[in-house]
């Protein structure tokens, strides 16, 4: 009977194949059953005995078997190639192989100096203050004493986001929402980001970070601000360092001081990192402005105050003896992992 003839035929390619472990053996199975003079073929040959009647039914019969058939090898083929392939690769991987150290993140050097700074300064009963990076005209300048004809308030050195709003150009806005906040004696340090248009070199940066620091109460004075400076910078670059004032101007401080610190490279004898001054600029700072105080409802004949501003990007450079500022932005991790 045809039927079981080719049913016997497809039990017997199927164990062939199961037994097949490479291509030779799956192509010997191909020529045995299906090539010109293979099983098929001698099967096809015996259509001639049947009745003419009965013979297109058994060739029908007998193509169904042979594309079945064929279709079961390039199956097992398709399953030896997979299997060969997942055996290559287990072969390539050691398991036993010692596993490559993890690299472990760290606190990037600007979070480190902000945290060093807030911390040293928390210490001596400051409280941390953040503030928005959008800021309005009136808490950027106008209560900061920078008049409408200030050079800073020209579009070319902000970000205005539309007309009195601006990302803020330093951390001194927190300066009077805080005095608006809170009743004196006030002392809070704002550490965060401030925005100005400059172009990006090695020094400058349209995002760079600040350290605000502000200090209100009766009888307050120079010689406060100058002391907590002296702590703070000796906090972040050593029991050696002192601090000097030059006389400047700023709108929202009077008297103010540009403040110098020792640099930490020479010690103060002159190197490259100061140009051979022995100082490098770390910030400015100086006496509240009454006009502020007034502005953010404060008294100024009852209470005093000094604000400073530090630029931290300029001290985790000097700390790192980083040349350039873009260093600091591009978070390449190769480079941040030697500012540890
Ligand atoms: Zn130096």
């Amino acid at each position: 009977m045809l039927k079981d003839q080719l049913k016997a035929l497809e039990q017997e390619v199927q164990a062939a194949l199961d037994a097949a472990t490479d291509d030779v053996a799956l192509e010997g199975i191909r020529l045995r059953f299906l090539g010109r003079s293979g099983e098929i073929t001698n099967v096809r040959k015996s259509i001639g005995t049947l009745a003419p009647a009965e013979r297109p039914e058994a060739g029908k019969a007998i193509n169904t078997a042979a594309a079945a058939l064929e279709a079961r090898i390039e199956a097992a083929r398709h399953g030896l190639a997979l299997k060969q392939l997942h055996e290559r690769l287990a072969e390539r991987i050691d398991v036993t192989f010692p596993a490559l150290p993890a690299r472990m993140g760290s606190l990037h050097p600007i979070r480190r100096a902000l945290e060093d700074a807030c911390g040293y300064l928390q210490r001596l009963g400051f409280a941390v203050v953040l503030g928005n990076e959008v800021e309005t005209e009136r808490y950027n300048f106008d209560a900061l004493n920078i008049p409408a004809d200030h050079p800073a308030r020209e579009g070319l050195d902000s970000f205005y986001l539309r007309p009195g709003v601006l990302l803020r150009t330093h951390t001194s806005p927190m300066q009077v929402r805080t005095m608006e906040a809170v009743p004196p004696p006030l002392a809070v340090v704002v550490p965060g980001k401030a925005y100005r248009r400059d172009a990006i070199d090695a020094r400058h940066s349209p995002m760079f970070h600040q350290i605000e620091g502000l200090l209100v109460a009766p009888g307050i004075h120079l010689g406060h601000l100058k002391g907590t400076l002296t702590g703070l910078l000796r906090e972040l670059f050593g029991a050696s360092q002192a601090v000097r004032f030059r006389p400047s101007f700023f709108p929202f401080t009077e008297p103010s001081a540009e403040v110098d610190t020792t640099c930490p490279g020479c010690g103060g004898s002159g190197c490259k990192t100061c140009g051979g001054s022995g100082w490098i600029e770390v910030g400015g700072a100086g006496m509240v402005h009454p006009d502020v105080l007034r502005n953010a409802g404060y008294d100024p004949t009852a209470v005093q105050g000094w604000a400073f501003g530090i630029g931290i990007d300029r001290i985790v450079m000097v700390r790192h003896d980083v040349d350039d500022i873009r260093v600091l932005f591009e978070n390449d991790p190769r480079v941040l992992a030697t500012l540890r």
